[in-house]
């Protein structure tokens, strides 16, 4: 089992102070995976930046420039949320072009699986603006990358990171090629991604949105999965499957409300690499986005790794949330989300 990682040094250069989205998280996680032994067992990528032409696949020329020039002067605010520094630029080509030589990795069977180490993460980035700590919109770039140069005609995008990614689903809302499944917390940033955004014109249908009260944690995602995604990429067989994988969503991190445990974490990585083997050849590429915990995020990561090598061994030095009263109604919740996707 050949499973690659991408990272480079670059994305450390994307200096945001003590922002919450800042170095320390690969810093982190990139040792992690070295103490433990993972990191051995991987096959390195190295990434490369972006081409203009790739961006623009997804973002506008004068955002692009907009950006550029924003680094040359060196740096400052691009949204409330989203800072740059003078490196920034060059690390945001490097993380969309870290997943695309990933995606390219896996598709030409190089490396069964792999994991892109990237930041600055991506899914809320539009065509004309950053948000809430990204600027490319790696995971969009990735998947028009993949249909242009390997001429697919379906991919699967699953998001769990605890925040909708809005510029994802913008950018293929209209595109019946890729199925956009997202699992977060709602109401919540970026206030998208209720049921019934479900696409448009030739996309309807291939938005699949699960909005989650706060308070729900491992068994609820697991089911959201189960339930949900995997008859939802049955009907739909991708050809690839991307994954943001963001970690935010567990109950040690407190940007959100959330329970999931590293263990709910594996169990639907566990259900991606299930489907990607039953659908596509095993095609499965993650990359980074959220999550603001370091422990939580190196584990997670090391975790990520572990299934995708296929060890079977959970390893959650965390464990479980704590226990506390749940919000009701999930069942009726879960059930309106297949009435509206027709799904059994
Ligand atoms: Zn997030």
């Amino acid at each position: 089992m050949k499973v690659g990682l991408v990272y480079d040094p670059v994305y450390l250069e994307h200096d945001t102070g003590d922002h919450v989205e800042n170095s320390r998280r690969l810093v982190e996680a990139m040792s992690y995976l070295k103490e433990t032994g993972i990191k051995e067992k991987l096959t390195c990528l190295p990434a490369r930046p972006a081409t203009l032409e790739e961006l623009e696949m997804i973002h506008a020329p004068e955002y692009i420039s907009y950006v550029k020039g924003k680094a040359e002067k060196g740096g400052g605010w691009l949204d409330p949320d989203t800072v740059m520094s003078p490196k920034s630029y060059e690390a945001a080509l490097c993380a969309a072009g870290g997943l695309m030589v990933a995606v390219e990795a896996v598709m030409k069977g190089e490396a069964d699986s792999a994991f892109a180490l990237v930041r600055p993460p991506g899914h809320h980035a539009i065509k004309d603006r950053a948000m809430g700590f990204c600027i490319f919109n790696n995971v969009a770039i990735a998947a028009k990358f993949a249909m242009r140069k390997f001429s697919l005609d379906r991919v699967l995008i699953a998001d769990f990171d605890v925040h909708h990614g809005n510029g994802t689903q913008d950018a293929f809302y209209a595109d019946r090629k890729v199925l956009y499944f997202s699992t977060h917390q709602y109401p919540f940033y970026p206030g998208t991604g209720w049921m019934d955004e479900t696409g448009t014109g030739e996309g309807e249908g291939t938005t699949v949105n699960f909005p989650m009260a706060g308070g729900w944690g491992d068994e609820e995602y697991l089911r959201a999965f189960n339930e949900v995604l995997v008859p939802a990429a049955r009907r739909f067989q991708p050809q690839l499957v991307l994954v943001s994988a963001g970690f935010d969503a567990h109950w040690a991190d407190h940007l959100a409300m959330m329970k999931v445990s590293v263990t709910g974490f594996v169990q639907m990585a566990t259900i991606l690499k299930e489907l990607a083997a039953e659908l596509c050849q095993g095609r499965l590429v993650f990359t980074l986005e959220g999550g603001y915990n370091l422990r939580v995020v190196a584990s997670s990561i090391k975790a990520m790794f572990a299934v995708l090598l296929g060890n079977s061994e959970i390893d959650d030095p965390l464990g479980k949330a704590p226990v506390a009263r749940k919000p009701d109604g999930f069942d009726e919740h879960i059930e309106a989300i297949k009435r509206i996707h027709h799904i059994g």
